[in-house]
């Protein structure tokens, strides 16, 4: 439906996007996820029409919207730092677009209410948005990007300026809206969480170029790369050199067989998932803390690495306390 193909863009002669290509099919809900200052907005500026890219194309339902201008794409956008009309009501402000578009005031007050319900401010019509808390302004500013019935909805950060507790609360309510809504959106954002909650697809966004897109689930088993596993913190990235029976590295030798030639460079993944084992386990450390989390204890290595022991399954052993050498069977570790 929407295609983003071969995107560059480069400001003051340093490239930001560097050939940024994905697409979004109908209905469906993608979230562009990468650090600050990734590219993100300027992707979704570009698809907007508000800003022009040096290379590579826009296209909806096969057709480029090169020539196409921002009031004709019909895309709805929640910038994060949206901002009502303060001297305007709830319904005034979710109106907005409608009025635009010149339609008539039965239609306009019928679809008012109507995404007033989606976004769970029935009866705030009469509402001044000074009167609003932050949570209910983000919904009406959502309301507002869903009357006009964009063809497309783009949300820029649209929690950023939320606290985390109001964040947590109000993301599955965007969920639900989103998806009752059955607009295809593209979300943004630099939070992981948000992402995973949100998104069917996610896109990351690394280096001017996409480093990995699929589902959350597909994401987490398969990162890409090093990059990527160590943007979602999936574990520790580990570099070094295939000896008999592992990898040698800085971190001490870990004992995992990758089956590649010995000498050869190569980068693990160990998942932090780990059992405490007597001796010959896949990594020795010393202790550098150790920390309650509820169902299982963060252990954090003096040189860096950290583990997470459940509370079942350490074959009998003590609790390793802080300055103790100890060794780890990890659960789980990949060639990346
Ligand atoms: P993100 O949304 O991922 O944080 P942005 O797309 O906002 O990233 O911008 C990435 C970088 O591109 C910014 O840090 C800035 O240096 C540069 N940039 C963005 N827009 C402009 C602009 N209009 N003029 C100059 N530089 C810009
Ligand atoms: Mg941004």
């Amino acid at each position: 439906m929407l295609e983003v193909i071969n995107i560059h863009k480069t400001y003051q002669d340093q490239p930001l996007l560097k050939g940024v290509s994905f697409s979004i099919a109908d209905g469906e809900i993608i979230c562009l996820l990468g650090a600050s200052g990734s590219g993100k907005s300027t992707i979704l500026r570009i698809i907007a029409g508000l800003e022009k890219a040096e290379q590579g194309d826009v296209r909806w339902a096969g057709r480029s919207l090169g020539n196409v201008p921002v009031h004709q794409r019909n895309f709805g956008l929640m910038f994060q730092d949206y901002v009502l009309f303060p001297h305007l009501d709830v319904f005034e402000n979710v109106a907005f677009g409608l009025r635009m578009q010149k339609c008539d005031r039965k239609m306009i007050s019928l679809r008012v209410a109507e995404v007033l319900e989606q976004a769970n401010l029935r009866g705030f019509e009469k509402r001044q948005i000074s009167e609003l808390s932050g949570g209910e302004q983000q919904r009406v500013a959502l309301a507002r990007a869903l009357a006009p019935h964009p063809a497309l909805l783009m949300l820029d950060e649209p929690l950023g300026a939320l606290d985390r507790a109001l964040r947590e609360k109000l993301i599955d309510e965007l969920r639900g809206v989103l998806r009752r809504s059955h607009i295809p959106a593209i979300y943004v954002t630099h939070d992981q969480e948000e992402a995973f909650t949100i998104a069917d697809k996610i896109i990351l966004i690394h280096d001017g170029l996409v480093a990995q897109s699929g589902s959350a689930p597909q994401v987490f088993a398969q990162p890409a790369n090093e990059w990527v596993a160590s943007f979602l913190g999936l574990g520790n990235v580990i570099t070094g050199i295939v000896i008999p029976g592992g990898v040698r590295s800085s971190y001490g030798d870990i004992h995992w067989e990758t089956g590649l030639k010995l000498g050869q460079s190569v980068t693990l993944l160990l998942r932090p998932q780990a059992s405490l084992v007597a001796s010959g386990g896949t990594i020795n450390g010393l202790v550098a803390d150790i920390i309650f989390r509820g169902h299982e204890f963060r252990i954090e290595f003096k040189n860096g690495l950290h583990f997470l022991l459940s509370g079942g399954v350490n074959n009998g052993l003590p609790l390793p306390q802080p300055g103790q050498e100890i060794s780890l069977k990890v659960h789980q570790a990949e060639l990346l």
